[in-house]
């Protein structure tokens, strides 16, 4: 089958041809980032800090300075928007548990 499109129409053929594949390929991009962005436990660098998801979790031999109360929505390196289970670290550079610790926590400072 052949088509003979005049020239604006093969121009705009291609166009919407380029641009439909540049938004599967955004949404792709977008979603393997999110689950890439997660600290993982098994991580490398996470797991040398002692990283763990849950902070009830922590193994108390290793830290005997941490407290159920550490957790990373009490750390300074942490942000995120009101009532998300998760939020940025600033210190890995990815998404964290709220529920979440590692050895480099930092306490929030009360904020009056
Ligand atoms: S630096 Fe703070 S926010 Fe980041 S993982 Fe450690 S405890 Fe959580």
């Amino acid at each position: 089958m052949k088509f003979n499109m005049p020239s604006n129409n093969r121009r705009v053929f291609m166009l919407h041809t380029l641009v439909g594949a540049s938004v599967v390929a955004t949404a792709h991009q977008a979603h393997a980032s999110s689950e890439t962005d997660a600290v993982k436990e098994t991580d490398a660098y996470p797991k040398s800090m002692g990283f763990r998801l849950n902070t009830a979790n922590v193994d108390k031999v290793k830290y005997p300075r941490h407290t159920l109360e550490q957790r990373c929505s009490e750390c300074q390196l942490y942000s995120s928007k009101a009532g998300d289970p998760t939020g940025n670290c600033s210190f890995f550079k990815r998404v964290v548990p709220v529920d979440g610790w590692c050895r480099n926590f930092k306490q929030r400072k009360a904020t009056s």
